[in-house]
């Protein structure tokens, strides 16, 4: 698998039509929302030490709004942080490892499968990526996945076992030197996309890449999405975090495993109250968007209406609140959706 730089494409640039640049936030580089500052920390695989878990802890509480917001990226988000803040929260972050670029920052989103063994996997991708200067120019949007439970988020990149996944699929190359192979992807990507935020929309992206790569085989692997369910795996448990908020006074010195299902694995006998272990919760299956306070656009205070209704039923299943109609971070496949209309909320099945 090479290593060196990739050889020089035909073609110039794509273009997307974007007119803007991507606006995802980061740790420092926050979003101003209509609650304050929003920060989003990544965290590469989702792994967190206590330590780690325990300074995020105490920035939620001491500088946001008391709560980490589990991302479908399995990151974390802090919201609600006073003008300048997020310098204190940076510098906090920077003392345990978890700021360790700041040229790189938005860059590093790597989802892994939470029950696999592959973090030092993703650390090696996570520490080429930042090692390689060309990349911190990659969009916020951009995204690695490691392993088969996670291949069906749609990733720019992705590994599972051998097969290297392209624009989401299996391009059919085999490689033998997986973080070489995703950073000479990362590469491609870099310099073909032009104001393109994602892989799939450069047209002719993946063969672009395959051709730098290799001879692609005809073997190929399914992407999937396999969510962990809540409860026990062996040494471990998995335990939901209703609606996706961490409320920061739980799970003190415990190390965590984020998962992008809104939910942590922990070391089983860690004490889980106020999440939930068990696919049968009502809050299990439940999301919502920001909603009020957080989103100006809102016409409802989503959470505390989702909350309501999830502790007012008996059985568990799919469903989403939204704020408005743009309906964000609508789950894909079947689900039961309430939206906001500004005299109660339609409900769409
Ligand atoms: S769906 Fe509407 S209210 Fe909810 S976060 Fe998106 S824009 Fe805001």
């Amino acid at each position: 698998m090479p290593t060196a730089s990739p050889a020089p494409l035909a073609g110039g640039p794509a273009s997307a039509g974007r007119t803007r640049p991507d606006a995802c936030p980061g740790a420092v580089d926050v979003h101003r929302a209509a609650d304050g500052g929003l920060a989003r920390v990544r965290v590469p695989g989702g792994t967190l030490s206590a330590a780690q878990v325990d300074v995020l802890r105490a920035a939620a509480i001491e500088l946001g709004d008391g709560v980490l917001e589990l991302t479908s990226r399995a990151n974390l988000q802090i919201r609600g942080l006073a003008p300048g803040a997020e310098h204190e929260l940076g510098a906090r972050l920077r003392a345990v490892g978890l700021l360790p670029s700041p040229t790189h920052e938005r860059v590093r989103n790597i989802v892994a499968a939470p029950l696999e063994d592959n973090q030092a996997l993703v650390d090696a991708i996570d520490a080429e990526l930042c090692a390689t200067p060309e990349l911190a120019s990659l969009p916020g949007r951009f995204l690695v996945t490691v392993g088969g439970a996670v291949s069906g988020l749609s990733g720019d990149i992705g590994l599972v076992g051998d097969a290297l996944f392209l624009a989401g699929h299996d391009s059919g190359l085999r490689v033998t030197d997986p973080v070489a192979a995703v950073v000479t992807a990362a590469r491609v990507f870099a310099g073909i996309r032009g104001d393109a935020w994602r892989l799939s929309e450069v047209d002719g992206g993946v063969p672009k890449i395959t051709a730098a790569l290799g001879v692609p085989g005809d073997a190929r692997v399914a992407p999937a999405v396999t969510p962990v369910a809540p409860g026990a795996h062996g040494e471990v448990v998995v335990a939901g975090v209703p609606l996706g908020r961490w409320d920061a006074r739980l799970l003190a010195g415990v190390p965590v495993r984020l998962t992008p299902w809104r939910s942590v694995v922990v070391p089983a006998g860690s004490d889980t109250s106020g999440l939930f272990t068990s696919a049968d919760s009502p809050w299990h299956g439940v999301s919502a968007c920001t909603g009020s306070p957080g989103c100006a656009k809102s016409l409802a205070d989503v959470r505390a209406d989702a909350a309501r209704w999830a502790r007012s039923r008996s059985t568990s299943g799919r469903a989403h609140w939204s704020g408005c109609a743009r309906r964000c971070g609508r789950p894909a496949g079947d689900v039961v959706e309430f939206v906001a209309t500004g005299g109660g909320y339609e409900e769409i099945r």
